[in-house]
């Protein structure tokens, strides 16, 4: 059920070659997304698109990000080995590998009951144990697991949320997309650099579903 065999590999390597050659650089972020079988966060139906660069539904009315945008994301990012990296958004779980394959430890919040468990249980039939899941309102953050060495969000934010500012460590780094005009967003990268100073720049402009405020039961 779980099978990843020569031609998804081979399928892979175009994918990474795509990414590359849009313009991502961090050979960490590539490695992974060689080594994740992302065709086994689709529903069986989309097989055949898993390794395009594209976007594609989870169900729940949910989707897991374009390769590219998570690869643009992660990169932003700089995870390290070892850090702690806090996800707002877990969808399909993609993601949360990506970042479990740099060698993070990852806390990962869904407000979707439903997809919440089938996500858990996928990442725990894969393996990822350095995974944990939470279901709730990612806007919180998860203040008694933090401090966080980064942050990253994969819903279109109205406003940068204040609990993931407070729970980000000094000199860590929060990449969350922010709302512009007409369903688009902006690509905020934030680094606190004290207690009280954050930096801020852009990264240009993307597209995602909305962070809603919340729990949804389905
Ligand atoms: N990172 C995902 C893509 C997620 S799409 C992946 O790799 O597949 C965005 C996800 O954010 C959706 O699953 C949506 O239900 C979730 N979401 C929206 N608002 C949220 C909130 N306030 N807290 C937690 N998750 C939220």
């Amino acid at each position: 059920m779980l099978e990843d065999n020569y031609r998804h590999k081979g399928l892979r390597k175009k994918l990474v070659d795509t990414i590359r050659a849009k313009g991502i650089k961090d050979e960490a972020v590539l490695n992974a997304i060689n080594n994740i079988p992302r065709h086994l966060f689709l529903d069986s139906s989309f097989l055949n698109f898993a390794y395009q660069d594209q976007a594609f539904p989870i169900g729940s009315g949910q989707t897991i990000s374009q390769p590219y945008t998570v690869a643009f994301q992660t990169e932003l990012l700089e995870v390290a080995k070892g850090e702690k990296v806090l996800e707002v958004g877990t969808g399909s779980g993609y993601q949360a590998c990506v970042l479990a394959e740099m060698g993070a430890k990852v806390f990962t919040i869904e407000r979707q009951k439903k997809l919440f468990d089938k996500t858990k249980k996928l990442l725990e039939n894969l393996k990822y144990f350095s995974i944990k899941t939470f279901y709730g309102d990612g806007y919180k953050g998860l203040p008694t697991f933090g401090p966080f060495d980064k942050v990253i969000v994969t819903a279109g934010a109205p406003v940068v949320p204040n609990d993931l500012l407070m729970q980000l460590k000094i000199g860590g780094r929060l990449v969350i997309p922010v709302d512009l005009e007409n369903d688009y967003q902006e690509m905020i990268l934030i680094k606190r650099v004290s207690e009280t100073e954050y930096e801020r720049q852009s990264h240009g402009k993307f597209r995602f579903v909305p962070l809603l405020s919340d729990k949804a039961r389905d």
